[in-house]
């Protein structure tokens, strides 16, 4: 049975020791050292009778005990902390001094060294479960497992030491209750070290993960993060009609920055770019580096006015902050809200056609759409429930196209009076119902103008036409279920349809005002 720990043992110091070569920083080497110093605290173990018994016994214990405190000394070393003097050399050095003394009461040797092992895994055990990690896996699970076992068993030998001397026996022989003995150290010993050599694998993924995602230079997210986040959204927006925005943000002449100060405070610069970014949104919000000195903002239940808001919010702070080297810098700003008509592309598209109108225009300035975006635009309809305003600049050259949208603004807000005033669902049902069908009556109308006028883009327009037809088909049936809420419907017929498709899709065909503002 030593013989098989001491295998263990020593196999795991070998195994454990390889593994370190690629990653000291978690505390390997030191679990190395201390499996290689169990296994010769083993050994001399083992050759009792045939060595002295001062290495035998006491340096064989005082090994074993040094080794628990490398295996404590390891696990704090994993949590980056150090662990008192006294706790790492204090049991050994207790240890050594009283087996001198009682060399020959074997009895007494077995309580001692009973307690003072307790201790150490105990110790061990308190250490691993006083830190909370961000990943807390299978890992720290297998080893708590481990450390209790040997706690468990430590304590059983002991208190069976101290209650009946005359039946515990010595290390060296041989009978049922030493071999379950053993046998639970064996197996202890192999959960501990796996249980550790686990966890800092876990650490080691987590951190890879986090590399993947994050931008080296300013700590921000990636593409791939900010991709796979915004693809969640548009699948929310698709579901339930939680609107979300993106802002993309590009820095003001930051190659005459790399120029006049050299590349290290251009970087300094994203950097403070970004800290200045992430005090002006919510802690929902995603900023993320898309490339170079362009920077994506994600704002999930965010329409219109809101992103408008907190583009023109980083903006003006920006412009008033003082950077690195008493520097000042001013950046460009394109949003989108996305559609539901949109894929990742064709959203980033309308932001980054959005960023460069902005920098024609002469940059330090937020642009969208082909709307003029106003922070003050309480009357946009936004995220929920603001009732649409009819304005003259929405007037197409149309008349009978006009009527319709008239008519379909006053319905949307009959709408909305009754959300407000809580009527019943059925009712609520009813008027979505014949807003949708109006509204397909309305798209099929202006079908057959397009095809009339030989409109070029009529094509895409009537898949628009005919996806927003769909998802409201789609958004009433699930309004029936309960799964969707009358301001996501609300939102779909005052954004997607009104605000999105009829005043910037349709404006296309209708030409518009250059200057239509809402
Ligand atoms: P504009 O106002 O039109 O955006 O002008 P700009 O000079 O900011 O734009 P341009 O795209 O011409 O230049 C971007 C510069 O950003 C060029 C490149 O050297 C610099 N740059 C890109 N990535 C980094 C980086 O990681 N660190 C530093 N210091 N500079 C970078
Ligand atoms: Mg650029
Ligand atoms: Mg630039």
């Amino acid at each position: 049975m030593l013989l098989m720990i001491i295998t263990a043992s020593g196999t795991l110091a070998l195994s454990v020791g390889w593994v370190a070569r690629s990653k000291d920083k978690e505390g390997l080497y030191t679990w190395t050292a201390a499996l290689s110093l169990q296994t010769l605290g083993f050994v001399l173990l083992s050759l009792r009778y045939q060595i002295p018994d001062f290495f035998s016994i006491l340096v064989a214990n005082t090994a074993l005990s040094a080794s628990r405190s490398l295996f404590i000394a390891a696990i704090a070393q994993f949590q980056q902390r150090r662990i008192p003097s006294v706790l790492f050399w204090g049991p050994p050095l207790v240890l050594a001094f009283t087996f001198s003394w009682l060399m020959h009461d074997f009895a007494a040797r077995v309580v001692v060294s009973g307690v003072i092992n307790i201790f150490q895994v105990l110790m061990a055990l308190i250490i691993l479960m006083s830190r909370e990690y961000a990943i807390t896996g299978r890992g720290k699970h297998l080893m708590v497992c481990g450390l209790g076992i040997m706690v468990a068993t430590l304590t059983v030998r002991t208190l069976s030491m101290v209650m009946l001397p005359d039946t515990t026996l010595s290390m060296m022989e041989q009978n049922p209750v030493q071999a379950l003995a053993f046998l639970v150290a064996f197996g202890s010993l192999i959960l501990v070290s796996n249980g550790f050599v686990l966890m800092s694998k876990e650490r080691a993924d987590e951190h890879i993960r986090l590399i993947a995602m994050k931008d080296r230079l300013t700590g921000t997210w990636n593409r791939i993060r900010l991709e796979e986040a915004a693809l969640m959204e548009m699948a929310r927006l698709d579901r339930y009609g939680h609107p979300v925005s993106l802002i993309m943000a590009d820095i003001d002449h930051f190659k005459e920055i790399n120029d006049h100060f050299g590349h290290a405070t251009g970087d300094q610069i994203l950097k403070e770019f970004c800290a200045v970014t992430q005090s002006c949104i919510r802690t929902t919000d995603l900023l993320g580096r898309w490339g170079g000195e362009e920077f994506l903002v994600l704002l999930p239940n965010s329409g219109f006015s809101s992103t408008a808001r907190i583009a023109e919010r980083i903006r003006s702070t920006l412009e008033q902050y003082e950077l690195a080297e008493g520097l000042r810098i001013t950046a460009s700003f394109g949003f989108a809200v996305c559609q539901s008509t949109d894929t990742w592309d064709s959203w980033l598209d309308r932001a980054d056609k959005a960023l460069y109108r902005a920098k024609s225009a002469g940059r330090n300035r937020v642009e969208t759409e082909s709307l003029q975006p106003d922070a003050n635009t309480a009357d946009h309809p936004d995220t929920h429930l603001v009732p649409l305003v009819w304005r003259k600049a929405y007037a197409s050259d149309n008349g009978h196209i006009d009527t319709q949208h008239r008519a379909l603004f006053e319905n949307v807000n009959t709408l909305l009076n009754s959300i407000k005033d809580n009527r019943p669902k059925q009712e609520l049902a009813q008027l979505i119902g014949a807003l949708v069908a109006e509204i397909r009556q309305h798209f099929e109308e202006e079908e057959q103008l397009f095809r009339a006028a030989e409109y070029p883009d009529s094509e895409r327009h009537c898949e628009l036409h005919h996806h927003l037809v769909t998802r409201g088909i789609q958004l009433t049936e699930r309004f029936e279920k309960g799964q969707v809420g009358a301001g996501e419907l609300f939102h779909y017929l005052a954004y997607e349809v009104v605000a999105q498709h009829m005043l910037i899709e349709d404006r296309k065909f209708f030409s518009l005002p250059a200057t239509l503002s809402i």
